[in-house]
C-alpha cells in the first residue's frame, strides 16, 4: 500500500488530491512563501482526521492543517514534502441561545458563522479583514483578531472549549463550557499554536450579542502626526473604541479608486472610529471621539448617517488590501505591533526603509492597539525586488522591536517570522515553548519547522541540562 491508496480507502478518491497543479495551489498561502504539498485531503468528521494522522504518521509524512489559506506567514504550507489536511469540509454550526455560544466546525467561514448567528442576536465578535474566506480553525490557530478586536480582544478571550486530534491520532477535549474550568488551560496553550499542536475539529465559541446601538465616525487629517495623537488622546479621555482604524494617504487613494467609500483622498491620513452600546453611551463617547478629532486639527469629520453609510466605510476598510492590486501585482504585508505613543515615530522608520529600497509602501492598520501593517506594494518579476522586498521586511520588524514592540500583532510566527523569535525571545523562553511542543508532537510530525527556530531547545545550544531535568 501506499500513503495515497491508504487516505483514499478512508476518504473516497475525491477527496484526496494529488495532481501537480493542485499540490501548486495547496502548496501556497496568501504570504510570499511556497511549500511543498506532495497530497492534500479533505476530510468530513474528527474521525476522517483522526485515521489521517496515524496513517500519515506510519508513512512519516510531515501533516499540515489548513483552512481557507488566508494567512500570510506562510503557517498552512509544508516545508517538506507533506500532506496537508484541509478541514473546510468541517463546516456545522449549533447555537445555544441560551448560553450565548455555538459549537462550531474548523471549516466555518468567520462572516458566515455571525450570519448564521445574526437572527439569534449575536455575531462572533473576532472579524479579521478577511472573514468573507477565513475559518474559525485557522482564526483560532493563528489567534487571529480584527477591526473590532481593541474593545472585544482576540480569538482566545472567544474560544471555551477546543477538541483536538492529537499527533497519535487520539481525539481529546480541552476547555468546556464553563468559563474558568479547572485543571491545566490547554485550551489556552493551543489557541495561537499554529497547528503545531494538534488539528482542531470542533470548537465552542462564545457568542457576542449585538449591540443596539453603533456610531461610525469618519476623521481625516493634514498630518499623520495629527491622527496618531488623536488615537492616543482618545484613550486618554478614557474611551475604548470598539474598533479604531488608521490608513495613510497612499492606502487610502487605493481604496478610493477600488470602492468608492467616500474617504477623503487628500487627507494625510483617515482614522475610521466606532462605538456601539446602549445609545446614551454611544452619544456620549462619539462627542468626545469628535471632540479630540478637533483639538488635533481634523480636516474632515463625519458620522455615517446610516447603516449602510457604515458597511461602505467598512466595506472601504476591509478592502484595503485587495485595493492594493491597482498598484501592483504582488504585495507582502507584514504584521507587528509598537507601542501606540512610538506609531508616528516607527510610520516614519518604515517610509525611509521602504525609499531606501525603492518599493511602495502603503500603510493600513489596527491603531487602536498600535497593530501596524505596512504593506509594500511590488513586481516579483522584476529582478532582485523580492529580495529587496524581503529585506525591508526584516528592517522594519527590527524598528518595531527596537521601539519596544512585538513581532506579531495577529497573522502569527509561521515560518515567515521564525527566525525572528530570537529578537524577542532569550534561550530560557525558546526552550519553555519547545518543551510544550514536544510534549504534544514528540516527533515533530505536526506543522514541523513552524513558529520556533532551529535550536530553540537548551540542549540543541549546548547547554548543559539543569541537574534532575529529563532530556
Ligand atoms: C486580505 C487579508 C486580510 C487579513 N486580515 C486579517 C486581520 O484583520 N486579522 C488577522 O488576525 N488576520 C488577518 N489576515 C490573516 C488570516 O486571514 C488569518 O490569520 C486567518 O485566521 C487565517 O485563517 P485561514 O482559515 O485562512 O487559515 P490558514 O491560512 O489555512 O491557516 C493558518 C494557520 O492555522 C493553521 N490551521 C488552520 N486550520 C487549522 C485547524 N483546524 N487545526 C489546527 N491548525 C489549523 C494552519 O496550519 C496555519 O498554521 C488577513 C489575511 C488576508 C489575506
Amino acid at each position: 500500500m501506499t500513503l495515497t491508496a491508504e487516505l483514499r480507502d478512508i476518504l473516497g478518491h475525491d477527496r484526496v488530491l494529488s495532481e501537480p497543479l493542485e499540490r501548486w495551489v495547496y502548496g501556497m498561502d496568501s504570504g510570499v512563501v511556497r511549500g511543498d504539498a506532495q497530497l492534500v485531503a479533505f476530510p468530513e468528521t474528527t474521525a476522517e482526521v483522526a485515521a489521517i494522522v496515524r496513517v500519515a504518521r506510519h508513512y512519516r509524512t510531515p501533516i499540515v492543517a489548513r483552512g481557507a489559506g488566508t494567512g500570510l506567514a506562510g503557517g498552512a504550507i509544508p516545508t517538506q514534502p507533506g500532506l496537508v489536511v484541509v478541514l473546510t469540509k468541517m463546516n456545522s454550526v449549533e447555537i445555544d441561545e441560551a448560553n450565548a455560544t455555538a459549537w462550531v466546525g474548523p471549516g466555518v467561514i468567520n462572516l458566515d458563522l455571525s450570519k448564521q448567528t445574526e437572527p439569534h442576536g449575536f455575531h462572533f465578535a473576532p472579524d479579521p479583514s478577511s472573514q468573507s474566506a477565513c475559518t474559525i480553525g485557522g482564526n483560532i490557530a493563528n489567534n487571529s483578531g480584527g477591526p473590532h478586536c481593541l474593545a472585544e480582544g482576540s480569538t482566545v478571550g472567544h474560544v471555551l472549549a477546543v477538541e483536538l486530534v492529537t499527533a497519535d491520532g487520539d481525539v481529546v477535549m480541552l476547555g468546556g463550557p464553563a468559563p474558568d474550568p479547572i485543571g491545566l488551560d490547554l485550551r489556552g496553550v493551543v489557541v495561537g499554536s499554529e497547528g503545531t499542536l494538534g488539528i482542531i475539529t470542533k470548537a465552542l465559541v462564545r457568542l457576542t450579542p449585538n449591540p443596539p446601538d453603533v456610531r461610525t465616525l469618519l476623521t481625516g487629517f493634514a498630518s499623520v502626526e495629527d491622527a496618531a495623537a488623536t488615537v492616543s488622546g482618545i484613550i486618554a479621555r478614557g474611551v475604548v473604541p470598539a474598533a479604531l482604524e488608521m490608513m495613510d494617504q497612499r492606502m487610502t487613494q487605493a481604496v478610493e479608486r477600488f470602492v468608492s467609500a467616500g474617504f477623503p483622498t487628500d487627507a494625510a491620513a483617515v482614522l475610521l472610529a466606532e462605538v456601539v452600546g446602549l445609545s446614551a453611551a454611544v452619544e456620549a463617547e462619539a462627542a468626545i471621539i469628535s471632540e479630540v478629532a478637533r483639538e488635533n486639527n481634523a480636516t474632515t469629520l463625519r458620522v455615517a448617517a446610516d447603516e449602510s453609510e457604515r458597511a461602505k466605510l467598512w466595506l472601504g476598510r476591509k478592502s484595503a488590501f485587495g485595493a492594493v492590486a491597482q498598484a501592483a501585482p504582488d504585495y507582502y504585508l507584514h504584521d507587528t505591533v509598537v507601542p501606540r505613543t512610538k506609531l508616528v515615530e516607527t510610520m516614519t522608520r518604515v517610509y525611509e526603509i521602504a525609499d531606501r529600497h525603492g518599493i511602495t509602501m502603503l500603510n493600513v492598520f489596527h491603531a487602536g492597539d498600535g497593530n501596524l501593517h505596512p504593506l509594500m506594494a511590488f513586481d516579483s518579476e522584476e529582478e532582485g525586488m523580492l529580495d529587496r522586498v524581503k529585506a525591508a521586511a526584516r528592517e522594519l520588524v527590527e524598528v518595531c522591536v527596537q521601539v519596544g514592540g512585538a513581532l506579531s500583532g495577529e497573522h502569527g510566527i509561521g515560518i515567515e517570522k521564525r527566525d525572528l523569535m530570537k529578537l524577542v525571545f532569550n534561550e530560557a523562553d525558546l526552550d519553555a515553548q519547545a518543551r510544550i511542543r514536544e510534549a504534544f508532537d514528540p516527533a515533530q510530525a505536526l506543522n514541523p519547522d513552524k513558529i520556533l527556530p532551529a535550536g530553540s531547545r537548551c540542549f540543541d545550544l549546548g547547554r548543559p541540562p539543569l541537574e534532575g531535568m529529563w532530556v
